[in-house]
């Protein structure tokens, strides 16, 4: 059982959506604004957020940043209408673990949404104990002290910059991290940065998993904002 805040100022929408989610048999809650909605965060700490980025009073972005301040593990999936890319894109800077774009499939916002609460609540798990020597996403482990990637038994030696783009990754397996994002994860401040270093270095981790077991990618790309954990078949 998952509880699900749905964020939607207008009720048809969000009606259509409590009736999908409910009938996945979760549990439901709305919120028509973001002041109500924050309060509901801090009383009610629901599974996953399912917020419109159009609402009155605090909008969508505000209200989203503010969450991860609060609660950083929190898992939010964004809503926006067609053609706002621009939006789209600082929502998922913001921290969005996902998004859906209005008109929405039925069947693929449920589906998007069981799939970042399945990601999520091991997120949770991983961030209770951020020390932890390995991160295990079967058939994937890094080991964090030994800086290698497992593919089942099979150890990749990974270097500094392979190591902490997977790490980053790794650690939080919904969450789609923009380029910028990752050279900050990769890269000390000051230290140069070479032009495409996060996707030659993508590549790289693609091919060295790659000769170990063929069709497994360890990194999916999001067209038009960056990069996942994958850990699938191509
Ligand atoms: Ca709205």
């Amino acid at each position: 059982m998952a509880d699900i805040l749905i964020v939607e100022d207008e009720r048809h929408i969000a009606d259509v959506l409590a009736f999908l989610l409910r009938e996945k048999g979760w549990r439901v809650r709305r919120a028509e604004d973001g002041t109500a909605a924050l309060s509901m965060v801090q009383h009610q700490k629901p599974d996953l957020i399912l917020l419109d980025l159009h609402l009155p009073g605090i909008q969508g972005l505000p209200f989203m940043k503010r969450v991860r301040e609060l609660y950083p593990a929190q898992a939010v999936v964004i809503l926006t209408a067609q053609g706002e890319e621009d939006a789209r894109v600082r929502g998922m800077e913001a921290g969005a673990d996902d998004y859906v774009c209005k008109p929405f499939n039925n069947r693929e916002l449920v589906a998007r949404v069981q799939a970042v609460l399945r990601r999520t609540r091991g997120d949770f798990l991983r961030e209770e104990s951020p020390r932890e020597p390995e991160i295990v996403l079967a058939p994937l482990r890094l080991d964090c002290a030994g800086f290698r990637l497992y593919v089942g038994d099979n150890p990749i030696d990974l270097a500094k910059h392979e190591f902490s783009l997977m790490e980053a990754l790794m650690r939080h397996p919904a969450r789609v991290f923009t380029r910028d994002q990752l050279i900050a994860k990769m890269y000390a401040e000051g230290e140069d940065v070479f032009d495409n270093a996060v996707d030659t270095t993508v590549w790289r981790l693609r091919k060295k998993v790659r000769e170990i077991t063929p069709d497994l990618n360890p990194i999916k790309t999001i067209y038009g904002l960056g990069y996942r954990f994958s850990g699938e078949p191509t």
